[in-house]
């Protein structure tokens, strides 16, 4: 690991150097495996947060939320050190990634719960990256202010995504300032429609985060007419 740093009180993102990275697409992830004194080993999938530089082809980034009681994320957000090595495998996964002209172009319907939105702001910053027009709407699902992933970036004054409209869900606690004067609860049909792309624009959806989220917001888009062959899911662990 060459440099880390916190993302909130509960997550860290760790820049890795990778030898022989051969690059990775938007939302593609990595097996993390770590080796104990005693030989035990544990290995965790984790999402490249940040799309391939070609500046810099060995780099590697990978955001982690703490999960309490769990073996390998407390370790990582709050022990793993700079100058530490790890063993990495990947890019895994060729399903559940973005690049310009996906789907002929198609418009990009983004919903993250929680630490789910790691791929999917990977794919927002490919989109800058690349320059890209297509529209991006991100619904983003999320317990509350302290706990929230990017959000400068993504709704912040200094946000350079035109035509990336970014629509944050507090499921627990709203932040003082939040305009929308909508009480915290979770996503439901009624905001899935608000912010979402109506089923009839034929947009690519991308929903990732726990497992809960994941079947409950499919199933909603389901509901609103969207085409199953356009929803990628992607599930990172039990609901919380
Ligand atoms: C393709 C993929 C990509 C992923 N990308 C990311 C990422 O970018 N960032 C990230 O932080 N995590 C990501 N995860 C989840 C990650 O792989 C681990 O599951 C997570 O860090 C928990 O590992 P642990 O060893 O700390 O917990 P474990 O020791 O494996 O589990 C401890 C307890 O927590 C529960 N648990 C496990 N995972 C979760 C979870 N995600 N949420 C709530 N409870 C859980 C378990 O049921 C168990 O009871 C991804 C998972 C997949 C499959």
């Amino acid at each position: 690991m060459v440099d880390a740093h916190a993302e909130s009180a509960s997550a860290r993102t760790l820049v890795l150097d990778v030898p022989g990275w051969g690059g990775h697409r938007a939302g593609q992830h990595v097996d993390l495996r770590l080796t104990a004194d005693d030989g035990y080993t544990a290995v965790r999938a984790y999402s490249i947060g940040a799309p391939w530089d070609p500046d810099a082809p060995t780099r590697v980034e990978v955001t982690v939320q703490r999960v309490q009681g769990g073996e390998v994320s407390p370790y990582l957000v709050d022990e793993f050190a700079v100058g530490q090595r790890i063993e990495v495998r990947g890019p895994v996964g060729g399903w559940f990634v973005w690049a310009p002209g996906a789907a002929g172009g198609a418009p990009v319907l983004l919903l993250a719960g929680g630490s789910g939105v790691v791929p999917l702001v990977s794919m927002v910053r490919e989109r800058r990256r690349r320059a890209d027009r297509t529209p991006f709407r991100l619904v983003y699902s999320v317990r509350m202010p302290g706990d929230a992933l990017f959000l400068d970036e993504l709704t912040g004054p200094r946000r350079r995504d035109d035509g990336v409209d970014t629509h944050v869900v507090w499921t627990r606690g709203v932040p003082p300032d939040d305009p929308s004067g909508r009480p915290p609860g979770r996503l439901d049909l009624r905001g899935l429609a608000r912010h979402g792309w109506p089923a009839d624009l034929r947009p690519l959806v991308f929903v990732c985060g726990p497992t809960g989220f994941v079947e409950a917001v499919s199933r909603m888009l389901l509901v609103l007419g969207h085409d199953a062959s356009a929803i990628r899911a992607e599930r990172f662990g039990p609901s919380t």
